[in-house]
């Protein structure tokens, strides 16, 4: 080895032990490779993905000081494929669980996590319009075939001066009303125990009034600015604390309550050209609707600079390749501060020393979540409905037979005893 070449090894032994030294110094996990990159030391083609960028839904253990927050639906009135309306999953370590807000199309996303009917019986709504509302109907009455026992909790807005019928209890004597044929006709068949709604009305006109207070977790409401009747919601539990909107203008009651919060979710439309340009409406409905009943993106940006939460959340619009940079150059107008600009299936993790967003991977083909209560055919009362018997008669009796191997095969599988019911009447 000449003198040259000497001169060149000692050179790249050099550089070698100052790039270990840099790479140790700023990236303490990966392993310096030959070439100058980096590798995942230890990862061989049969191991798992070594971290996980992005949620599964009932795959992680929530940390009994943690909270975890799910968007269900951040998007506008009319449901899409990607973005259903507004409803936020918040999941507490105490095992609590909370739904806000039950839009159109939500319920969906909401089952799509796998979790236990009889644990999702807590719903707050904060007002009556169908973009936060709408999927009510929908996870009320099919809590009978998807293993919910328990009758659903709803807490939604009355009094401060509404007319009696506006209010949550009106809604849901709706709801029993438009499903009352099919209420009816499945009792004794499936478990209807789940078909009783409790209705907490809470007075929407309050500030900062205490709306639930149980198990450590303390629910306030204040007014929303948004017609008459709606409310925004601040959850705390563990020493932090959730905010959300619902609908509203900035408010001032906003501002006051939610400085500093941890996680503040709240409405922020796209700019109000869009609703000329793309929902095509007519100017004065445009700026009526992004202005006067709702939270325009730079407005949005302003009421988070003056409340500085930890994590600022913006939802409820069409959040698409398109509209995404103008929402966030709105936004960035008016505030610098960290902000997730809200897709169906973002989630948040939350501790008093970390927040982390991902998004879900959302299983498209769920069947009903693990039973927690044991299904029983029982209907509030003891009622059983009867099909009557001139109908039953108007049955196929050349499929008689098929129907007897049916049953027998059964009761062959489960070891059971039952017997096709209908005959034909001599
Ligand atoms: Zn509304
Ligand atoms: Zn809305």
């Amino acid at each position: 080895m000449n003198c040259h070449h000497r001169f060149i090894e000692s050179f790249r032994s050099f550089a070698l032990a100052f790039a270990a030294l840099l790479s140790a110094t700023l990236f303490a996990s990966p392993i310096q490779a030959a070439g100058g990159g980096t590798v995942d030391e230890g990862y061989t083609p049969t191991d798992p993905y070594p971290s996980q960028e992005v949620y599964y839904p009932g795959t992680e253990a929530l940390g009994e000081d943690e909270i975890r927050v799910i968007a269900c639906g951040t998007g506008m009135p009319m449901p899409r494929t990607k973005q259903a309306a507004a409803c936020f999953l918040i999941e507490l370590g105490n095992g609590d669980k909370f739904i806000f807000d039950l839009g159109t199309g939500a319920f969906t996303t909401l089952y799509a996590m796998g979790i236990p009917l009889d644990y999702l019986t807590k719903v707050f709504i904060t007002h009556q319009h169908a973009d936060h509302m709408g999927d009510l109907p929908t996870m009320w009455i099919y809590g009978m075939q998807n293993g919910r026992t328990l009758p659903l909790e709803i807490w939604g807005p009355g009094g401060g001066g509404m007319p009696a019928e506006w209010g949550m209890k009106s809604a849901t004597d709706g709801i029993l009303k438009f499903y009352n044929w099919m209420y009816e006709t499945s009792k004794g068949g499936l478990d209807t125990r789940s078909l009783v709604m409790n209705v907490h009305e809470y007075d929407w006109s309050k500030v900062n009034n205490v709306i639930y207070d149980e198990n450590g977790v303390v629910i306030r409401s204040i007014p929303a600015v948004h017609l008459e009747g709606s409310a925004s919601f601040i959850l705390e539990w563990n020493g932090m604390k959730i905010a959300y909107s619902g609908d509203t203008l900035a408010n001032r009651w906003w501002t006051e309550h939610t400085k500093g919060v941890d996680l503040s979710i709240h409405e922020a439309f796209l700019p109000n050209r869009n609703f000329v340009t793309k929902y095509r409406f007519q100017p004065a409905e445009a700026i009526y609707v992004s202005t006067l009943v709702h939270t325009t993106a730079p407005v949005f940006g302003k009421v988070m600079a003056l409340t500085q939460p930890r994590r600022a959340v913006a939802y409820h619009f069409q959040n698409d390749p398109d509209t995404l940079p103008d929402m966030v150059t709105a936004v960035r107008q008016t505030y610098d501060g960290p902000v997730d600009f809200a897709v169906d299936g973002m989630v948040w993790n939350i501790t008093k020393d970390e927040i982390r967003s991902r998004v879900s991977m959302l299983n498209s083909q769920p069947f009903p979540p693990p039973l927690v209560n044991a299904r029983q055919q029982a209907a509030p009362g003891g009622e059983r409905y009867e099909t009557p018997e001139w109908i039953l008669q108007g049955y196929e009796w050349d499929t008689l037979d098929l129907m007897d191997d049916i049953h027998r095969e059964f009761n062959e599988e489960f070891g059971t005893q039952f017997e096709f019911p209908l005959r034909p009447k001599e």
